[in-house]
């Protein structure tokens, strides 16, 4: 597998990247797009990820996970202001025998409230008018705190 973060096409997140797969995006900057998960475990489920194609954690440059990381606390802090959870969970998977199930550099960020299985996944798609309406919330947050 190479290690240039060149566009996959045929990987679902180098679609989302490149505007030929829709998200409900919430932020982009040069190293990396966050978006919601379409199939959100709870709430706010929220995805950061490298522009660059880069499989998981041991092909990412660390630049690229360091620009992750940074990105992951502000959107952390805009999800906290808008859900308002309990709990912020944030967790990374690598290869398909730790859960992985998209092959691009990824990392979550799970809002969650008492009570709340401990899932990774789910199979429910979320309402797309209120995973639109979440992320436009999140959007507009997002710029006024950068203002
Ligand atoms: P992983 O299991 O690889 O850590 O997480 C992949 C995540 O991507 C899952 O939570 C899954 O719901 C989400 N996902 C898969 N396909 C799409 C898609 O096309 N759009 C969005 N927004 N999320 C996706
Ligand atoms: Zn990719």
């Amino acid at each position: 597998m190479s290690n240039d973060g060149k566009h996959d096409p045929s990987c679902i997140f180098c679609r989302i990247v490149a505007g030929e797969a829709p998200a409900h995006r919430v932020w982009e900057d040069e190293a990396t797009l966050v978006f919601l998960d379409i199939f959100p475990v709870s709430p706010g489920h929220t995805l950061i990820i490298t522009k660059g194609h880069h499989e998981n954690l041991f092909e990412a440059p660390a630049g690229s996970l360091a620009a992750v990381g940074a990105v992951s606390k502000r959107i952390a802090e805009a999800l906290r202001e808008e859900l308002a959870p309990a709990g912020m969970m944030v967790f990374q998977l690598n290869g398909a025998d730790a859960g992985q199930t998209v092959f691009h550099y990824h990392m979550h960020l799970l809002p969650r409230w008492p009570g709340q299985e401990l899932v990774l996944h789910t199979r429910v798609p979320g309402d797309p008018v209120a995973l639109a309406d979440l992320a436009a919330k999140l959007v507009a947050r997002l710029e006024r705190s950068a203002s």
